[in-house]
């Protein structure tokens, strides 16, 4: 059996986060991820500057694929607003192995399934044992499945369904585009152009609300790419979405259950308003990281919940108005 005294499960931007930290301390630890990399990742690749300085990158040394935004335009029903950002946007492919790579930690490619405690070590499907755990696997995480889903289930009106396509594209508009509440949409959908011509266009929506309308991701999605069309972003492309699912953090108290540590979607920690999971998964990692260096208690209480927590109240206010005006007219 192969040791290691710390085993991350996933090299996503959580488990490579926290990888490059521990090393960084000076622990020895091992990355398993099912997929060998770089692997496709269904996500829009949007991150913000808070990412950049928490992994301490110079953008002019990253070397693949980086667009920067100045502005969202934002759609709600059928108001536009332009909303100043500084804001990025990578591949994803890309970024987590340049990541992975980045960590400077071993790899391997296994695909864990079983995981049981024996006297202070962790055994992994008979193959691998350490003394402290880390679930860094998404939403299907199997340390989650086996240690924490019964002390902390999910809430399954936080379950968001996402249907998404990246692709080679000329396009004309190099402005990243957001509309909400469109068709009644529990959610969000997006047009993100990429460098190297490469377009990412998705939507996004909470199941238990898409079922309550009578309604599903793919209804949604068939609106959504005749309004790319109508609106003249995409043309003559026959789409060929996938999905997947995430959860929208709610209370995420019980993260750490002796030696096992919870981070990234994993632990459920994508920001409310937005569904943004990469920025909560590296601040996660790092903690994770931190917490087993120095055997103090790992806490994700300084995660940010929302994205933009400073617009909470106009978008509110803006939206209710919005709403009231729709029903005059109606
Ligand atoms: C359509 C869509 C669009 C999104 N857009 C954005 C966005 O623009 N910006 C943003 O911030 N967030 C976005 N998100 C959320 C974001 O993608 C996730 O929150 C983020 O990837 C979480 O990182 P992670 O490291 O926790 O998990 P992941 O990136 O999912 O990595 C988990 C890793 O674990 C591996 N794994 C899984 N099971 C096992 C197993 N049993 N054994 C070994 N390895 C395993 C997988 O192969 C994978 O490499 C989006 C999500 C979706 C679905």
């Amino acid at each position: 059996m192969i040791y290691s005294k710390v085993i991350i499960v996933g090299g996503g931007p959580a488990g490579s986060t926290c990888g490059w930290k521990l090393r960084q301390n000076g622990i020895e630890c091992l990355i398993l991820d099912k997929q060998e990399f770089p692997r496709t990742k269904l996500c829009a690749g949007w991150i913000t500057p808070r990412v950049i300085n928490d992994l301490m990158i110079n953008i002019n040394d990253y070397p693949h694929s980086l667009v920067k935004f100045n502005k969202f335009h934002v759609h709600i029903y059928s108001k536009e607003l332009k909303i100043k950002v500084h804001q990025y946007a990578i591949r994803r492919h890309e970024f987590d192995y340049w990541l992975l790579k980045r960590c400077g930690v071993e790899v391997h490619t296994h695909e864990v399934n079983d995981i049981k405690k024996e006297g202070d070590y962790y055994i992994i499907d008979d193959q691998y044992y350490c003394k402290y755990l880390v679930g860094a696997s998404g939403t299907h995480c199997p340390l989650y499945r086996t240690f924490f889903k019964h002390i902390n289930p999910r809430a399954k009106d936080l379950l968001v369904v996402t249907l998404e396509e990246e692709f080679p594209y000329d396009y004309h508009d190099e402005n990243c585009h957001l509309w909400f509440l469109q068709n009644k949409l529990p959610g969000y959908s997006w047009y993100v152009p990429k460098s190297n011509g490469y377009l990412n266009i998705g939507i996004g929506g909470f199941s238990e609300k898409l079922k309550a309308n009578n309604d599903n991701i793919k209804n949604q999605w068939q609106f959504f790419v005749k309004e790319l069309k109508r609106l003249s972003l995409v043309k003559n492309y026959n789409f060929n979405a996938r999905g997947y699912i995430y959860y929208i953090r709610n209370s995420v108290d019980v993260v750490q259950n002796d030696s096992l540590f919870l981070i990234g979607d994993a632990a459920g920690l994508a920001t409310k308003d937005m569904g943004e999971g990469i920025g909560p998964a590296v601040k996660s990692g790092i903690l994770a990281a931190d917490a087993i260096t120095s055997g103090k208690p790992f806490s994700l209480s300084s995660v940010k919940k929302y994205s933009f927590p400073r617009y909470q109240t106009v978008i509110k206010l803006f939206v209710t108005y919005l709403i009231n005006q729709r029903t005059k007219i109606e």
